[in-house]
This record gives structure tokens, sequence and C-alpha cells, in this order.
């Protein structure tokens, strides 16, 4: 078996990891090693959205702004520590410099100034965007300025298992898929930076090449925070892509048919007039999550109404190559008409006006071998972005487990509702304190190695038997996604989840007891780090639902009658927490920290900076 040791092992290469990896090396960190399934896997190379956000401070114009401001936003609905709220606010002109030095085009204009808009959830313009690739963008540039060092970058590994020695990260298990074979990397330090778990629902906009492993984390005991708090909105499902902005503000027809294509119908026209109809199409565009606020009355009903269709057994789809029935461009709310009026979009089809406000949004689709100026564009609702996850303290070190570093979507740093963007800055943000604390204070070597390769060799015995037993993966795979997106997606009902976590219980222990046959050991071992998330998941979210909390952020809660249960607000003073130790997952309501509010003394400051104090506050 093949064994190494570092002292800092990153895995994960989306672009939380990656600007992990390039902070380390800058901050002298030599002994690291980087693995990954691939430079070209994960969500933030694969994705983007209609104009893909990136959420900071203000730096532009005469809007005042501040960290506090800022970390304001963040806490504003709920559920989000006020000191972390604060870090991911305090970091981010530097995280966002940081990229435009490296050379991601984000637009400024004549005078310098990074410009703005507003997206989802914020008051300010705090919103920037490099097109719909904002991600992608990210990622090229870091892996760019990784190249020129001399960091150690090794693809096609797959972590297979995370090593824990007397209550402390110790490296991991990895598949090496180029010598098809477990290796084990012993290190004092984990910087763990996998995403969000993009494998977990059937209904998902993740790409489908992102799975997360956030599973691995959880079956070591890693405290959780807020997992019921995920965000679901509208998607295309052939080619996974989240139809926000411009797609839904030049107005299509909203299309469901039978199963074979059969039966068309303007299902939304069932439910409101043509004006009311159009209005809440055309807010859809910026309102792009569901969102249970924005119910009945609102845009978040237009998602509501497409997940009844599937769930009837109807496909939807959108429809760009004519309008609505009763549409009448002159009498559409005024919001509506002074937009397209501005884009010079206000006349012909819903693809004429698509084509002048956004021709890329187009041959998007087009480069993925759907000319949505011919045929109609299949949707539903899908997940598609974690708010929650591992729970980290200041410095993104686990709660519970010390030398482990969740960061980017791994790490569950916001609460309720998120502004559109704040995940990439959240990532930038986790990779910087990670980074600096780990080389100011965790470069000396304490781990036991002998141990830690104790430990591996018994997690290698445990994983040869889950990749050589009897199950078939696949199935177990379609089965634990389809039970997600059934009961733990937007809408939730405590008898179902009640269900489904003993089914995925059930299903887990057999997974572990027969282990997969006949499938590739990266399908297997996924599957199975998938498996125990969907438990853990679904725990919290049933705990949640007996708590109380009702609906809120991007789930609706049904009581038995199948009427919305109201959020109870004092649940926006907690964040929820859960742990699994063995088989059993436990959760507890944590009041949430206040946003620290320090004088900010300089000289006090700079004094506990310079002898290092600042790092013993955690
Ligand atoms: C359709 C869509 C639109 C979005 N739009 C926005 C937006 O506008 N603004 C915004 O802020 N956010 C947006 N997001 C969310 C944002 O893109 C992600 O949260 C972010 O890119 C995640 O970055 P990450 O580095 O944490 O993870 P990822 O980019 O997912 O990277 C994870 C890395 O870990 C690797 N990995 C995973 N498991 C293993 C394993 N077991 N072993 C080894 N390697 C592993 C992966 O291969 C990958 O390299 C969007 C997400 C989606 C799906």
């Amino acid at each position: 078996m093949k064994t190494r040791h570092v002292n800092t092992l990153v895995i994960g290469t989306g672009a939380a990891g990656l600007c992990a990896a390039l902070r380390l090396h800058r901050e002298g960190v030599r002994d690291l090693l980087v693995v990954t399934e691939g430079l070209s896997m994960g969500t933030s190379i694969n994705t983007g959205s209609d104009k893909q956000t990136y959420y900071k401070l203000n730096l532009c114009g005469a809007e005042p702004d501040s960290p506090v401001a800022l970390a304001g936003t963040y806490a504003v609905n709920g559920a989000v520590h006020g000191d972390i709220a604060l870090v991911e606010s305090a970091l981010s002109a530097r995280g966002f410099l940081h990229l435009c030095d490296l050379g991601v085009p984000f637009p400024h204009d004549a005078l310098g100034q990074y410009t703005g808009y507003k997206t989802d959830h914020d008051p300010a313009r705090r919103a920037t965007s490099c097109g719909p690739y904002t991600s992608k963008e990210m990622c090229l540039a870091l892996i760019r300025a990784l190249k020129e060092t001399s960091v150690k970058i090794e693809e096609k590994r797959l972590a297979a298992s995370l090593l824990e020695v007397d209550g402390r990260a110790a490296g991991a298990v990895l598949w090496n898929s180029d010598e098809k074979a477990f290796e084990t990397v012993t290190a004092e330090n984990t910087v763990f930076a996998v995403g969000g778990p993009g494998g977990l629902y059937a209904a998902s906009v993740y790409p489908p090449c992102h799975t997360g492993a956030i599973g691995l984390a959880m079956r070591t005991g890693a405290k959780c925070r807020n997992l019921p708090e995920s965000q679901f909105g509208l998607a295309s499902t052939k080619f996974r892509w989240n139809v926000s902005g411009t797609y839904m503000q030049v107005l299509p027809r909203f299309i469901s048919t039978a199963v074979d294509g059969s039966d068309e119908k303007e299902f939304l026209r069932e439910h409101f007039d043509d004006a009311e109809l159009n209005l809440r199409v055309f807010l859809k565009g910026y309102q792009w999550p569901y969102d249970v606020r924005k119910t009945p009355d609102g845009s978040s009903v237009i998602d509501e109404l497409v997940f009844a269709e599937n769930s009837r057994g109807r496909r939807v789809f959108l429809d760009f190559r004519s309008n609505p029935t009763g549409l009448d461009l002159g009498r559409i709310s005024e919001e509506a008409r002074t937009y397209l009026e501005r884009s010079g979009a206000c006349g012909g089809t819903p693809i004429e006006r698509l084509r002048k406000m956004n021709p890329g949004a187009i041959e998007l689709y087009a480069a993925h071998g759907i000319d949505i100026a011919k045929e109609m564009l299949e949707i539903a609702v899908c997940a598609q972005h974690n708010n929650v996850g591992l729970a980290g303290n200041i410095w993104y070190e686990s709660e519970n487990i010390p030398h482990f570093f969740p960061i980017g979507e791994v790490n569950g740093s916001h609460g309720v509702t998120r502004p559109g963007g704040s995940a990439l800055n959240a990532g930038q943000a986790g990779a910087f304190r990670a980074a600096e604390y780990i080389a100011r204070r965790y470069q000396e070597e304490t781990l036991d190695r002998a141990k830690a390769e104790q430990a591996a060799e018994r997690e290698i015995v445990r994983l040869e038997k889950l990749v050589s037993g009897t199950r078939d993966a696949r199935e177990d795979l379609r089965i634990l996604r389809e039970r997600m997106s059934r009961c733990a997606g937007f809408q939730r009902r405590k008898p179902e989840v009640a269900q489904a976590l003993a089914d995925a219980e059930e299903q887990l222990r057999k997974i572990e007891e027969q282990g997969f046959a006949n499938s590739s050991p990266v399908l297997a071992l996924t599957t199975a780090q998938l498996a125990c998330s969907s438990c853990v998941y679904l725990s919290a979210i049933l705990f949640q639902i007996e708590s109380g909390v009702g609906s809120r952020g991007s789930a609706a809660v049904f009581d038995e009658k199948g009427e919305k249960i109201p959020e109870d607000e004092k649940f926006r003073r907690f964040v929820l927490t859960s742990c699994r130790e063995g088989n059993r997952t436990t959760h507890a309501f944590e009041p949430c920290r206040e946003i620290p509010r320090n004088d900010g003394w300089f000289e006090t400051v700079w004094a506990d900076f310079r002898e290092g104090r600042i790092f013993t506050e955690k």
C-alpha cells in the first residue's frame, strides 16, 4: 500500500480548494499536496448561470458599505453566526481583488470602480459578474497561478475515507484511478474543499460530474450546520442550467405535456389571469430561488405549479418560439414593460426578445445541442445549492475535529437565505482564513503517524469490502436520489420524511454490510458516502420539522391537511447542528452568536496581530 505524509493535504480543486492551495503556498507552506477527482471536475468549473454572480463588499459609487453592514445582510434572515458572517464580509474585498489581480475579468469603469448590481436578498449593489461563467473564470485564473508554483496537484484521486486519530484529522485514504488501488496520505492538516452534495438529488442543477463528498466527513462525526437549508429553483434538465434572468424576463410560454409529449397545455393560465401570470414569470427572472415568502402571492408560486405538474406525471417545458396566449406587451406590468422597453425588446416573440437582450443565452443551449429557437426546453424544480454543511470556526477549522478545514460549499457558513453570489465569496474567504491559520499555527508536526497509518489500514479493509460486494450501486444511487427529491426537496411533509429516513438508514446498513458488485470503485465509493449523507440530511430535516420551525427559506413544510405550516421566527435566532455517531444522528439548536462590534482600536489590534494572539480566538 502506497503511503505518504504531508503537512497539508488539500482535497478538491473548485474555486475554494484552488484558492486555498495558492494561499497556502503564498503563506509559505511548502509541504503541500493537492488531490482531486480532476481539475475539470466539480461545480465551479462546470457551472454558471444567465449572469453568474459574485457577491462582495460594495466598491463603487456613493452607497456606504462596511463589513458589519454586509455581515448584517448575511445574517438578516437568521440561523447565521455573526462572527462568521463578519469574517466573510471582512475578507470580501481581499478575496475579490486577489481574483482581479490574477486576471479574472470582473468589469470596472473608466475610473477603476468595480460597478455592482442588486441580486436576490441584496439591499445594496454588491453583486458583480464576468458573465455566465464567473466561477469557471475564477478556476482558470487560479489554475494558471498555481501552475506557476511548485504546488503538486494529483488528478484522478478520489478521497474515499477521512482519517481521524486521537480526535483530530490525520489525512485521507484515496482511490487512485490511475493505479486502480487505494493509497494513504497522512497529513497534519486536511483542507476539505469538495463542494456541495451535488449527487444527492435526482432533480438537480449541479453538473452531473459533481457528486461532492460531505458524507465522508459526516461518517467521521464532523459537526454539521443548518442541514435543512438548501436552495431549489427552476432549471433545465437535459442540459443542467438555471433558467433565471432573461430566460424569464422575455416571458416564455410554460407548457406541460403528457410523458410522450402529447396533450400540450399552457397550464399556468389555469391559475392566473394573463397580466398576473406575466408579472410573476417576469419577477422570477431576478427572484430565482424558490422562496416560501414569495408564495402564494409572489413569483415562487410558479415553482410550486411546475412541481405540481411534474408530480402528476407530466413534463414541463419553456417555449420561446411563440408568445403566451393572451400576452399583450402593451398591457403587462409597468416594471416588466419598462425593463423590456429599455432593453429594446418590447415586441416579437420570446426568442426574438432574448436575441436582443442576451444572445449568449441562446448560444449557451446551442453549444449543448439544444436549439431553443426550434425546440422546447424541459425544466423542473432542482436542487442548486447547499447554504449549509460542515461547521467551522472563524478560521474555518472544524468545530469538533482539529486540523480539519472544510471550506467552500461544503462549509455551512450561510443560514436560511443568502444573497445570490455569496457562495463564491465564502469559498475565497474560507480559503484565505484556513491558509493563514495553517501557515501560522499548524506547520509543526504533532500527528502520531504510526497511529494514522494503522487507522488507514483499517479503513482500507472496510473500503475493499465496500467495492467487492453484491449490490448494484447504480440502482442504490437512483433510489436514494429519487427519495431525496421526493421527500427532502422544496416541499416537505413529516410522515414522508420520517419514512424516507427509515428507508435511507436501512439502505445504508445494507450497503455497509453487503458492499457493491459490478461497478466501478468510484461509483461504489461515491454511492456509499452519498447514502450516509442522505441519512444525516433527512434526520436533520425531520428534527427541524418536529421542532416546529415551519416553512422558511427554500423549503415549505405542510401539515397533514396539506396546509403550509408558517415559520416560527424564534428559530431564526438559532443554528441547527447535527452530528453522526455510529448509526445515529443527533441534533441541537445552538443560539446564533451576534455580529461582533469590536471597537478595533488600532494599537491593540496591531499588538495582537504582531504577537499572534489573533490566532488564539476561534
Ligand atoms: C447552476 C448553478 C449556478 C450557480 N450560480 C451561482 C452564482 O451565481 N453565484 C454563487 O456565488 N454561487 C453560485 N452557485 C454555487 C457555486 O457555484 C458553488 O457553491 C461553488 O462553485 C462551489 O465551489 P467549491 O470550490 O466549494 O466546490 P466545487 O467547485 O464543486 O469543487 C469541488 C472539488 O472537489 C472535488 N471533489 C469532490 N469530491 C471529491 C473526492 N471525494 N475526492 C477528491 N476530490 C473531490 C471536485 O472534483 C472538485 O474539484 C451556483 C451553483 C450552480 C449549480
